[in-house]
């Protein structure tokens, strides 16, 4: 059956240019002939009718905000089996065709089981984390590390002032790239990152030497997949015994101001070109797919590839980071 109602939702932790995503899904449908259904609240909208049509006037004015104006949840329901029948029945009886999820690797496995149950699906990327497999980024992902650098250069002001450390915890779940490519950008000491194990003898040695050296500041970027801030300081006091740093480090979470804010030029633009790519895909029969940026080029990625690959950081980011001196730790024996 050609797909003429379209149904999109976000689902899962938010990122900013899910609203640009969204706009473009509706913009684009309209002008291919198709109806747009808004799911509210992610998956749990579907299973309360929370269905909303999008015309040009709803999608008003949300260009440029950050967050997603359909609101995203977190739905126990869809983990299992006889949830997700109930859902794939209840798109069916509010007529849609196909269905565009935006969200992050929890939302696009959601995507393909219901891919699997008879409902046409295609997944945007939709992550500040950067850990989805197949896109060389996601949506969200330049906001938020122009917001860590933005901050990080803050503290750095602070650091100088007062030859200080500071630890300086990042999100990104279990993938070190917010911390590893925001060190790079913000020339930091130190990355700790899940993807190699951080020697501490070391770290404290180099933040030692770069207080002899009078080089005041040090900056040590933690992504939270290794560990939180306290526990790590804590590392950090076991392992300093006699070799007591003389630098006082302070620590700062940057938490959720990370996942704020309005989107980006970048996310803007590709957050557009995924929204009106994943309708055309849609619209012209193509499903159980993600739309991803390769190389620079927009591609379809197979969702059941891009949910049992494990996306790896670029080798090229960590040989940068490696010459640019910055202290990443020992590579992870697989
Ligand atoms: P994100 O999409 O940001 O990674 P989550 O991992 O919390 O966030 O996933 C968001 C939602 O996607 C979950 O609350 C659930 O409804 C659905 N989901 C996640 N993992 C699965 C899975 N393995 N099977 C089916 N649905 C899933």
């Amino acid at each position: 059956m050609p797909v003429k109602t379209i149904a999109v939702l976000t689902s899962g932790g938010d990122s900013p240019g899910m609203n640009p995503a969204i706009r473009a899904v509706t913009k684009t449908a309209i002008r291919q002939g198709a109806r747009v259904f808004g799911i509210c609240n992610g998956y749990q909208g579907i299973f309360d009718d929370d269905l909303v049509e999008l015309t040009e006037r709803s999608i008003g004015g949300v260009l440029d905000r950050g967050g997603t104006f359909l609101q995203s949840s977190r739905c126990k329901t869809f983990y299992n089996h006889e949830g997700r029948v109930a859902a794939v029945r209840k798109l069916f009886d509010h007529q849609i065709s196909g269905l565009i999820v935006i969200g992050g690797d929890g939302s696009l496995r959601g995507a393909i089981e219901i891919n699997k149950l008879g409902m046409p699906v295609i997944g945007i990327p939709g992550t500040i984390d950067n850990d989805i497999y197949g896109t060389d980024i996601g949506v969200g992902v330049d906001t938020s590390s122009n917001t860590i650098v933005e901050l990080i250069d803050k503290i750095k002001d602070t650091a100088r002032s007062h030859r200080r450390c500071f630890l300086i915890e990042v999100m990104g779940r279990n993938s070190g790239y917010l911390a590893l490519s925001t060190a790079i950008s913000c020339g930091a000491e130190v990355a700790v990152i899940p993807e190699f194990r951080y020697n501490m003898p070391r770290i404290l040695d180099l933040l030692a030497n770069r207080y002899r050296n009078r080089l005041n500041d040090s900056i040590i970027i933690l992504a939270e997949g290794v560990c939180d801030a306290d526990t790590f300081i804590k590392h950090m006091q076991e392992v300093q015994g006699e070799n007591v740093l003389k630098q006082e480090v302070r620590k700062t979470v940057l938490g959720h101001v990370q996942r704020g804010g309005r989107p980006s030029h970048f996310d803007r633009l590709l957050a557009s070109r995924m929204g009106e790519l994943a309708v055309i895909s849609l619209l012209s029969g193509e499903r159980g797919s993600m739309v991803a940026l390769n190389r620079g080029r927009l591609t379809l990625v197979d969702l059941e590839k891009v949910c049992t690959m494990k996306k790896r950081l670029p080798n090229d980011i960590i040989r940068l980071a490696r010459h640019l001196g910055i202290e990443l730790g020992d590579v992870v024996e697989v």
